[in-house]
């Protein structure tokens, strides 16, 4: 089987390392920090002391951390995962980036002679830990065909979508659909509370109809018993809504209603909540409908 440097053992990154090593992959897991190593270390995945030990002759190397920069600071430059990593060998980077990003990692894995794909992912937590990840990948046919048998060990359904950068950009899509169908759910059950409306029951029936949603379904328990704890936080929702609107703005296309719920995102940064569940958009929902008026007069 082959050998797998696993690097970022978040919420994420972590069982979907554990699914490797339920696989039958030799994985090599590193993350920053130490709490995040031996949370990854007491599920059964061996850990190396440093990025150059889990690198150095592994076949593949995935990376799952949180943003453009943290991407580019472990892949590119000297001390970088491409220069440690043998030709021939493959760099897939499943985290979620800004698209010229990816573009940059691709090119530098190109001249090192390294097959890369940028494949982000989609699911959560839950997905995560399940293996039933939904992972979109760009780069070419032959990188993503060395990658099916792993894909499939942390995944569903994984569709190679494009070359060099389109995964990211499917993402990016992913993003925007997520955030949207949030703020309707968060709005829905300010409607239904409004007029006292057995909530559970009608979200059942909403579940059940159009309005069914993978959101609905996994989220409206956070919101019902306002449990934010991640799940997927605010402050990275927060950063691929800025991913979603500079690709736009490259592309010279309009997403207003995409740029009204990034408002509301960044709305619950400002207010301190970049660490809750992304689902906390309803607290912005129930703020806006809070009468205050009684305290100023
Ligand atoms: P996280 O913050 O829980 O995990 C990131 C991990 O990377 C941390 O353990 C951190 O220690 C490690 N790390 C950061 N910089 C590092 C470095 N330089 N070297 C080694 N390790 C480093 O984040 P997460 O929720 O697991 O998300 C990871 C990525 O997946 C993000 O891009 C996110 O947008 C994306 N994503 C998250 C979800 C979700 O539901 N949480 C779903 C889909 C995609």
């Amino acid at each position: 089987m082959a050998t797998v440097a696993f690097i970022g053992l978040g919420i994420m990154g972590r069982p979907m390392a554990v699914n490797l090593v339920k696989a039958g992959f030799d994985v090599r897991g590193f993350s920053r920090t130490g709490r995040s190593r031996d949370a990854a270390a007491a599920q059964g995945v061996p850990i190396v002391g440093s990025l150059d030990a889990a690198v150095a002759d592994a076949d593949v190397v995935i990376t799952m951390l949180p943003d453009t920069p943290d991407v580019e600071a472990v892949a590119l430059g000297d001390g970088g995962a491409l220069a440690g990593m043998r030709r021939g060998a493959l760099y897939i980077d499943m985290s979620t980036i800004d698209p010229e990003g990816a573009l940059r990692v691709h090119d530098a894995a190109a001249r090192a002679g390294i097959g890369c794909l940028d494949a982000p992912v989609s699911g959560g937590e839950v997905a995560s830990i399940e293996g039933t990840l939904s992972i979109m990948a760009g780069g070419t046919r032959e990188d993503f065909d060395a990658a099916r048998e792993l894909f499939y060990a942390i995944g569903a359904s994984a569709i190679l979508v494009g070359g060099a950068g389109s995964g990211q950009v499917v993402k990016a899509a992913n993003q925007l659909m997520v955030a949207g169908h949030l703020q309707m759910l968060a709005e829905a059950i300010v409607l239904l509370k409004a007029h006292d409306v057995d909530e559970r029951g009608a979200l059942a029936v909403l579940g059940a109809g159009l309005a069914g949603s993978t959101v609905l379904a996994r989220k409206q328990n956070a919101i019902l018993e306002q449990d934010y704890r991640p799940g997927f936080r605010v402050e990275l929702h927060n950063k691929d809504l800025a991913i979603v609107q500079n690709a736009a703005r490259r592309k010279g296309v309009a997403l207003p209603a995409t740029a009204l719920v990034s408002q509301f995102m960044q709305a619950l940064v400002a207010q301190g909540y970049g660490a809750l569940d992304h689902s906390a958009l309803y607290l912005l929902a129930d703020e806006l409908n809070t009468r205050r008026a009684e305290a100023m007069v």
